[in-house]
């Protein structure tokens, strides 16, 4: 009983989730837009038949009454309705029509009646008014299914007296009486029935051939769109080769490429996440491996001096201090990573900044008598993170003096315009090769790695320097000739932009 539940359950599921496809949009979509159509003309054929059969009707009945009515005259049936012809032939159009003719004189009497029912009552409707009015109607009653009309029994006036009488028309003839006729339209509503049966049976074989057809366009539309989500799958479970390809419409080629795009960028973003690890563990092992050797060689010895034990301890307290930036300036760089770093935006002199910087930095350059220039063009102030930006700057005042030769100089220039502040770091130091140019931002990336590392560099520098430079919306770059110099230009937006 339970199991039952469950495969109905799972049956009403996977039907909820056919409502949701693509497949079943197009199916609904094709044949609401086939049946909209088929219905309207089915109801457009009825209508025009009917309108069409009903004034067929409506003429034919005026003419035969007409005809009748100059019969009327000519029989003088108004002064004398006892002509059997006449009523004969009155009851033959009646019969004829399935319907009761009336025959009304100008007092509005009814002087001959079909039906035998109003015969010699009095008739005063609005229509036989209008009618001796020389307003001739003919109405027709969908509801009850009949035509009513009116006809004038005209005379001309020739052959009356000369005294004008009401109901004259100017054209010398006399209405001397109307005939209401009403004839039944049973017989165009049982065609209009008949009609709308085998438009039905048309419609609905329209229908089943769309609904058909729908199936088989939807199949085939949907088609490059599952062999897209297959080869994905494929992929996604390690079958199929690295790249999809998938021949279909201009759409899923366009799905199929930026998929790919999306795909080699992951596989790039892999790598470097791999090296990034194999680097971290790398740089992060060497102090390890320089302090156990150096702490080895101690434990080795018997009676060492202390002398040694000092100067291996110095040494040790220093692969400590190298251990410490690395994991230092790798916490920076995470922390600038994430898609929305934390950061503490505020107005800052940069001046006073870069004042800071260079106040902290002289001292080391002094040691190999570089001499540190720093000319302010204007006074900035600027929406920065002020820890952020230091961080940044520092690292480039610090290469400057680090990668320099004895007695040379570093120039840092501040200037700005109304959107943007600049800073340029020049130094005429050893310079960066041009290879080397394009990937001095990226991690661990040292152009020497042995020079670097015996002046305390690990190849983060740059790259800190970058992403802190980046979350401010700014820009870096570099001009460098190799025993030259080198010349870094920063440019940071005055006022801080929120990502929109
Ligand atoms: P490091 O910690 O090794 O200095 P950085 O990321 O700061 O790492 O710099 C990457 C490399 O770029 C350095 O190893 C160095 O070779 C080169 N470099 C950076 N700044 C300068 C400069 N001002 N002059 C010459 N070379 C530089």
């Amino acid at each position: 009983m339970k199991s039952e539940i469950r495969s109905i359950l799972k049956k009403i599921l996977s039907y909820l989730q056919f409502a949701k496809s693509l497949r079943f949009r197009i199916i609904v979509i094709i044949v609401l837009v086939s049946y909209i159509p088929t219905m309207l003309m089915r109801y457009g054929i009825l209508q025009n038949y009917e309108e069409r059969a009903v004034s067929l009707r409506t003429s034919e009945i005026q003419n035969q009454s007409t005809i009748l009515a100059n019969h009327l005259v000519a029989n003088n049936y108004m002064q004398d309705a006892s002509s059997e012809t006449i009523n004969a032939e009155l009851l033959q159009l009646s019969n004829l029509y399935d319907g009761r003719v009336l025959v009304i004189d100008q007092n509005f009497n009814v002087i001959r009646d079909t039906y035998s029912i109003s015969s010699g009552k009095t008739m005063i409707s609005e229509e036989v008014i209008r009618c001796f009015k020389g307003e001739s109607i003919s109405n027709y009653d969908r509801t009850n299914r009949f035509i009513e009309m009116t006809i004038p029994i005209t005379t001309s006036v020739e052959e009356e007296t000369n005294v004008p009488q009401p109901g004259q028309l100017q054209n010398s003839t006399r209405i001397i009486g109307v005939m209401l006729i009403s004839a039944s339209t049973d017989n165009i509503a049982a065609n209009m029935e008949l009609l709308d049966g085998r438009a039905m049976i048309l419609q609905w074989l329209i229908m089943v051939l769309v609904i058909v057809l729908s199936f088989i366009i939807a199949r085939l539309l949907v088609k490059p769109l599952e062999q897209v989500t297959a080869a994905i799958s494929d992929i996604k479970e390690g079958f199929g080769t690295e790249e999809i390809s998938v021949q279909g419409c201009l759409e899923t080629e366009q799905i199929v490429t930026a998929f790919n795009e999306v795909a080699g960028r992951m596989r790039v973003l892999d790598t470097s996440r791999e090296e990034f690890v194999s680097n971290v563990s790398h740089e992060l092992k060497t102090p390890i491996t320089s302090m156990k050797v150096l702490a080895d060689s101690l434990i080795a010895q018997k009676d060492v001096p202390i002398e040694l034990y000092q100067e291996f301890m110095v040494d040790i307290a220093d692969e400590i201090e190298r251990e410490n930036k690395i994991i230092n300036d790798l916490l920076s760089l995470v922390k600038m990573d994430k898609k929305s770093p934390d950061l503490n935006i505020e107005a800052v002199s940069i001046n006073q900044l870069l004042e800071l910087i260079l106040k902290r930095i002289r001292p080391i350059a002094e040691q190999k008598d570089i001499d540190v220039i720093y000319e302010s063009i204007r006074d900035v102030t600027a929406e920065v993170d002020e820890v952020k930006l230091t961080l940044a700057l520092s690292n480039l005042v610090e290469n400057a003096v680090k990668y320099n030769s004895e007695h040379g100089y570093v120039k840092v220039t501040l200037d700005a315009d109304h959107q943007f502040f600049t800073v340029t770091i020049e130094d005429n130091g050893i310079g960066i090769p041009e290879d080397a140019k394009e990937h001095i931002f990226e991690r661990f990336y040292r152009v020497d790695k042995s020079h670097s590392q015996q002046i305390g560099g690990n190849g983060l520098g740059l790259s800190i320097t970058r992403s802190a430079i980046l979350v401010h919306r700014g820009a870096i770059r570099v001009e460098s000739e190799e025993g030259k110099g080198t010349t870094f230009f920063v440019r940071i937006p005055l006022t801080y932009v929120t990502k929109s």
